[in-house]
């Protein structure tokens, strides 16, 4: 399953970003913003990812599935999340081995499943708002690390292989 995703102006996110970290950032970080802006952009169909995408396809149907999920790898930091916290208003309990805690921007929303509308609606609330301060918090931890230390930086955020586009905590 994907999504496609309304895309909003490189200066709506740039006054998100300003917003959140209370002072405008430099021309140089501006610049590097909007190269990353631009990359996310080229992705328009999101995928759902594999570990959502089972949870709510088994939340249909009186079949009940063994609720451990065996993947290769940990789940990023939005799957995680997101079953964690399904699992509160859900029948099944799915169970995962863990989390690397990584954000990839290619991550669409999970479908509602067997959540009512506000049920769905509420998740999606509060989702929104634990990302944004995870976000937050990535930001500022990025420029802090930058300005301390900035010939270190550009090696701590790049990744290897399907990792590359990924957003470490
Ligand atoms: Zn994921």
């Amino acid at each position: 399953m994907t999504r496609t995703v309304q895309q909003k102006s490189d200066e709506t996110y740039l006054a998100l970003v300003n917003n959140s970290l209370g002072k405008y950032l430099n021309p140089e970080e501006t610049s590097i913003l909007r190269t990353i802006l631009g990359e996310a952009r080229q992705a328009l169909e999101l995928p759902v990812h594999a570990e959502c995408n089972l949870a709510a396809y088994h939340s249909h149907g009186d079949q009940k599935p063994y609720s451990y999920m065996g993947i290769s790898k940990y789940c990023c930091a939005c799957c995680y999340w997101w079953i964690t916290n399904y699992n509160q208003k859900s029948k099944l309990q799915w169970r995962v081995s863990g989390t690397h805690k990584k954000f990839y921007p290619n991550w669409a929303l999970p479908p509602q499943a067997d959540l009512s509308e506000d049920e769905y609606r509420d998740m999606k609330t509060v989702f929104a708002s634990w990302l944004q301060s995870e976000l937050r918090s990535t930001i500022r931890e990025k420029i802090k690390r930058s300005g301390s230390d900035s010939s270190t930086t550009s090696q701590q955020s790049m990744g290897s292989g399907d990792d590359a586009d990924a957003l470490t905590l």
